[in-house]
């Protein structure tokens, strides 16, 4: 007999992003398994404002206080609770009503709800990557105290877990990260130092939020996925390898110690890798397109260049620092990417700032949540006293 699943209901924080808009899709796509319970957006009231009246949830939350009245005015005749303020996302995510939470915030401003969803013992869906980065000792620590699970939604993340589904963790003798390579993949410094933002923001494969496109112009993504392996599946720094796959069919690998080596393959659409983890232990079928691998007649395969892309090199350090590094080497990098978008910054300035900023903030090896906050507005200080001595800020 076929059992009918419960369905589950759905917190999304950051819906109003590339992530956010592509999970609403999937359960949009499934009414009979997935339903939006609360959505949570900053600043992009309009597109809220019509999510809310599309999936009526119970709550909708506007972090961006200024944008409360035009929020609650355009809903005022449903029955859907209006929320404002970023201390009203720790609230909701704690409620009973939400099994699932989908932290799609993007950088360090999604860390505070999703340790107020680990501590509630939510299932995580967890796309924010930038949590895991600074704080994956507390954010792992706590889900093991509170029975919290947290389900990647990273496609390269997802492939791991998909991989490990039915192993023995302990039999994992190292994990692959794939990388597409970005816009810039096989280019030089003497190439890199005049592109602009409008080109970085051309990514060959995936269409996702500005910060992280450009993260993965610079490889600073995969640094940063580096350090969200490590604290998702229990890794030693050693055990964290990356391979550039033009590609991107190949999400990610695992090695075990028998030499077996797992993919997980699919074309490049971030609504599998969020289904997988809405769904999960599970699998629902969909329509997305299927990978036909005679349209790929070539997978490729080649060592990533980490003197170029030096964001990537800084990433691991700051891995294998440990402690307050991988926050201080986040929030320098936030502060650039932001500054390169608004073209005060060049491409490879981003790397000697973050760098720079790494050596002047004082090292903490086993930093609490506060030391965190502070290292992270400390090294945003210091990023932006660096981003106003380019030449480009002038
Ligand atoms: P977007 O920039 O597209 O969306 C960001 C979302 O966060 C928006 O809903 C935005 O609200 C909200 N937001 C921004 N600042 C704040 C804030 N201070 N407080 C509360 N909410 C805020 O980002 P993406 O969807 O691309 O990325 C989201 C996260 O997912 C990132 O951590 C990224 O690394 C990760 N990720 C993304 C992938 C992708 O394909 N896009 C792939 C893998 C991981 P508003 O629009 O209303 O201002
Ligand atoms: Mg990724």
């Amino acid at each position: 007999m076929k059992e009918t699943a419960k369905l589950k209901r759905i917190a999304i924080l950051g819906s109003t992003g590339s992530i956010g808009t592509q999970a609403l899709e999937v359960i949009a796509a499934h009414p009979q398994l997935f339903e939006a319970e609360v959505l949570c957006a900053h600043s992009n009231a309009t597109l809220l404002i019509a999510q809310a009246k599309q999936f009526k949830p119970n709550a909708v939350v506007v972090t961006d206080e200024t944008k409360y009245t035009e929020v609650k005015e355009a809903l005022g005749s449903l029955p859907i609770k209006v929320f404002a303020g970023a201390g009203a996302l720790a609230d909701v995510v704690a409620w009973d009503s939400v099994d699932i939470v989908i932290t799609a915030i993007v950088g360090f401003a999604g860390l505070h709800s999703t340790i107020a969803a680990v501590k509630a013992g939510k299932r995580i869906a967890l796309a924010n990557k930038e949590t895991l980065v600074v704080a994956g000792d507390i954010v792992t620590r706590l889900a093991s105290e509170t029975g919290a699970t947290v389900i990647p939604v990273d496609s390269e993340h997802s492939a791991i877990f998909q991989c490990l589904a039915g192993e023995d963790y302990s039999q994992v003798e190292k994990i692959i990260l794939t990388a597409s390579g970005g816009p810039f993949l096989g280019k030089k410094p003497n190439f890199l130092v005049n592109v602009k933002a409008s080109h970085a923001l051309q990514h060959p494969n995936w269409t996702m939020g500005a910060k992280i496109t450009i993260d993965s112009a610079t490889l600073m993504n995969k640094g940063l996925e580096m350090i969200e392996a490590k604290w998702l599946f229990g890794l030693e720094n050693e055990q964290i390898d990356v391979v550039i796959h033009p590609q991107s069919i190949i999400h990610s690998m695992v090695q075990f110690t028998d030499s077996s080596v797992k993919a997980q393959m699919g074309l490049p659409d971030m609504k599998l890798p969020i289904q997988y983890a809405l769904a999960y232990p599970g699998r629902v079928h969909n329509d997305f397109k299927r990978l036909d691998f005679k349209e790929f007649s070539k997978l490729s395969f080649e060592q990533p260049d980490y003197k170029t892309f030096r964001n990537l090199a800084l990433a691991k350090d700051a891995m294998y620092k440990g402690g307050n590094a991988p926050g201080v080497l986040n929030a320098a990098n936030e502060v650039v990417v932001h500054a390169f978008l608004q073209n005060r910054v060049s491409f490879i300035e981003m790397s000697d700032v973050i760098e720079t900023v790494g050596t002047r903030i004082a090292f903490i090896e086993q930093p609490t949540l506060e030391d965190h906050e502070q290292s992270d507005k400390e090294a945003r200080i210091r990023a932006a006293e660096l981003v106003k001595k380019s030449q480009l800020s002038h």
